[in-house]
């Protein structure tokens, strides 16, 4: 027999993460997706948000939200994928939008980086998504790399604070996180943090208030340490709120509860 004060404990342990951005659409979950999500809810995650890439992944998430009552769905298209969008994906991702899980618009923005888009196409779909965002009242998920000027250009001049939203896997510096904040927006860091070169996003998690704090996975991407290397998931999103914990000296509970919280505020989830 467990005492309460034991219970509380356990529920505790088991009631906690929210996994803010997670692909379990990717074709490296084929094998075993529905008991690796399960997996991951049994041991903590209890709130996981899944992002789209395309319309065929988009269409997924859903499907998966609707099969798992812990996981949220985003719709959009990622920059990779916007060099031969039709006129007909905004009204198609309206009608995406209309189910009750999708709780976001994403993931969206700009990948210099990998250049897979021409970079003009990249920033007009950017800004019409972030408009489509605002048309149905729900917060963005910004994916930023090596593009920080007009990703942040972006943001001011398509007004994404009217809706709010994150800018995820954050690999920016100090100062640009003092914009982004001031923009109505979250700070979300995943599995880079715990890498041997995270200098800059550990001085980021230092200076992001904890009320302002995500957590994610990108899973099956960026797995933390020390599994760097290995498929990641879900269940992996505890090492990231340990190393939050870590860096800004506080409880690994306080990490977990504060950053539960906050996605649970942003996504408008009860
Ligand atoms: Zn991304
Ligand atoms: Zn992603």
């Amino acid at each position: 027999m467990f005492t309460k004060n034991e219970m509380e404990m356990a529920f505790k342990e088991t009631d906690m993460l929210f996994d803010s951005h997670a692909h379990f659409d990717d074709e490296r979950f084929d094998s075993d997706r529905d008991e690796i999500i399960l997996n991951a809810n049994k041991n903590g995650v209890s709130y996981i948000l899944n992002a789209a890439s395309d319309m065929e992944s988009a269409k997924m998430s859903i499907a998966l939200s609707k099969k798992f009552h812990f996981l949220y769905a985003a719709v959009g298209v990622h920059p990779h994928n916007v060099s031969n969008l039709g006129e007909g994906v905004l009204s198609e991702l309206v009608e995406l939008a209309r189910n009750s899980k999708v709780v976001a618009i994403g993931e969206i923005g700009l990948d210099y980086y990998y250049d897979f888009s021409p970079k003009d196409v990249q920033q007009e779909w950017f800004g019409r998504q972030i408009n489509l965002a605002r048309e149905l009242k729900l917060p963005v998920i910004i994916h930023n790399r090596d593009a920080h000027e007009d990703t942040m250009r972006l943001i001011k001049s398509e007004k994404a604070r009217e809706v709010g939203g994150v800018l995820h896997c954050y690999s920016g510096s100090v100062e640009m996180a003092k914009e982004v904040l001031e923009h109505n927006l979250y700070i979300s860091v995943g599995g880079p943090v715990t890498f041997k070169n995270a200098k800059k996003t550990i001085e980021v998690v230092k200076y992001v208030p904890l009320d302002r704090l995500l957590i994610e996975t990108d899973c099956p991407y960026l797995t933390p340490e020390p599994y760097r290397g290995k498929r990641n998931d879900s269940s992996f999103v505890r090492l990231v709120a340990e190393k939050i914990a870590e860096i800004k000296g506080i409880s690994y509970d306080e990490a977990a509860f504060a950053t539960l919280n906050n996605a649970k505020t942003l996504f408008k989830i009860e």
